[in-house]
């Protein structure tokens, strides 16, 4: 049969879509980009917050339009909307065949071909270097999924009730993927999870990240390679993390460490804690440990309880700590987290106001950052031409992770074209707000052999204009 498969939110859950796929493949299915010549439409959800659900929502209703227009007879829903509306789906969204959960990746296959699943969706599910998985991602780089579930109290958040509780992958199960991955030709490697600063903790291992880091570093690899990890929590920050960091050159000096606010009030009712002084000593001590490392974090803005005052500390606070790249959230009320019970919410306008304050604030911070650059040579991932314009290459600097930070572009080269997938230096020649542009000096590695290996990459449906039909949106 073919199969299409459009996969929304987070990289966590492109390692789902990933691991459904890789089982179809397996099975001799074949994997299209082309939603009206599928047999089988998947679209993996992501609920975590309201615009998230909506998404998710008006995605299962343009790929249902595609059982009138185009050839698919089945639709299947899965990820994280289905753990938080299984019954409702069912009930109002009559063109879904079939919901599959977060913790029922293995049941793809039967609910595909027809045949009775047998995954019990309260077992606690996470892949291993086994498990088939076909990537979705451009050659060069690669997400790992090392933990899945989260065990922190955070009052905002919803994703412990649908994600579970935290649980790591086997310490060698993680190395022999990577391992494979980077013979494959994999360059750069990120790993992911609700929270990776606490892996290992669940098998009794005392800093286990740093372990793993150390460990996946000294796999032998022809060519250059990168490792990344994000989702860090603050207080999991080891000096031993940090000095494992600062030891190998493979292991990118960049910190993804989501903070979410820097008022000590506002941490306390989302049961974080600490404070933005707090932080900041942990920014010097990062900074002191890793010269030049990119610090990214994210923010909340409106979160039940943040005064006027509150949302000045934490203008105060960002302006002071200068991060490299900065993610602002509005909080989403979401009816089944702690802080929903919670008294003086914050009016829509005002969350408007703030989040636009605090971007504006963090433009300045990025554009004074970025000519600081400027004269400058980096290492850099070819990514391949710019989607705006052949005119121009886009890559990025090991401070860029990918899909969420900025890149720069390439409109020069000195000695051979760009490659995709090739590490190269860049000399930067222009600054703007969040992108850089620079010249691609000559090449100092040998020749990339991208192809070797099974690596195939999987085609995503991306959601494009279809015939519209007027079908209301129900209320999930
Ligand atoms: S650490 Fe992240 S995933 Fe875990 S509860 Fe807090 S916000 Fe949610």
């Amino acid at each position: 049969m073919k199969i299409g498969f459009v996969s929304l939110g987070c990289p966590k859950n492109l390692v789902d879509s990933e691991v459904m796929m890789g089982q179809l493949a397996a099975r001799g299915h074949e994997l299209t980009p082309h939603a009206d010549q599928a047999d089988i439409l998947v679209v993996n959800t992501c609920s975590f917050i309201d615009p998230a659900k909506k998404e998710s929502v008006d995605t299962i209703l343009e790929m249902a339009e595609y059982k009138k227009v185009g050839r698919a007879q089945k639709l299947i829903v899965a990820g994280c909307l289905v753990e938080r509306y299984r019954d409702e789906i069912r009930k109002q969204i009559p063109e879904v065949d079939a919901v599959i959960g977060t913790n029922e990746l293995d049941e793809i296959v039967a609910l595909c071909e027809g045949t009775p699943a047998e995954a019990n969706p309260f077992e606690q599910y996470l892949y291993h270097d086994l498990t088939p998985r076909i990537l979705a991602t451009p050659r060069h780089y690669a997400y790992i999924k090392i933990a899945e579930g989260c065990d922190h109290p955070c009052t905002f958040c919803v994703i412990p009730q649908y994600r579970g509780k935290f649980r790591s992958r086997r310490f060698q199960s993680v190395v022999a993927e990577a391992t494979r991955l980077f013979r494959q030709g994999v360059r750069e490697i990120n790993l992911i999870g609700q929270d990776t600063t606490c892996f290992g903790e669940d098998h009794g291992i005392q800093n286990g990240l740093a372990l793993l880091l150390e460990r996946l570093a000294q796999i032998e690899t022809a060519q250059e390679k990168w490792i990344r990890f994000l989702y860090a929590y603050p207080n999991k920050i080891t000096q031993k993390l940090l000095d494992t960091m600062a030891q190998y050159p493979s292991l990118v000096k960049y910190i993804d460490m989501p903070l979410q606010h820097a008022s000590a009030p506002v941490l306390k009712r989302m049961k974080r804690g600490a404070s933005g002084d707090i932080f900041l000593k942990l920014l010097e001590r990062i900074r002191r440990t890793i010269p030049g490392v990119a610090i990214r974090t994210s923010m909340i803005v409106g979160f039940p309880g943040e005064t006027d005052a509150d949302f000045r500390e934490l203008c105060q606070f960002v302006e002071a700590a200068r991060f490299d790249r900065l993610g602002i959230f509005s909080y989403s009320d979401e009816d089944t987290s702690a802080s929903y019970h919670l008294d003086n919410k914050v009016d829509a306008r005002a969350i408007y106001l703030r989040k636009r304050r605090l971007a504006a604030l963090q433009r300045k911070v990025s554009r004074t950052r970025n000519r600081l650059l400027v004269g400058t040579e980096t290492p850099v991932v070819v990514e391949g031409v710019s989607k705006e314009t052949e005119l121009l290459w886009e890559a990025r600097m090991p401070s860029q992770a990918p899909e969420i930070d900025g890149i720069v572009m390439i409109n020069d080269y000195e000695d051979q074209p760009p490659q995709p997938g090739e590490i190269r230096k860049l000399r930067i020649t222009e600054a703007h707000d969040y992108d850089l542009v620079g010249t691609l000096l000559a090449s100092t590695e040998p020749a990339a052999n991208m192809t070797d290996g099974d690596t195939v990459n999987a085609p995503l449906v991306h959601i494009g204009p279809i015939p519209k039909s007027p079908s209301p949106t129900p209320a999930v």
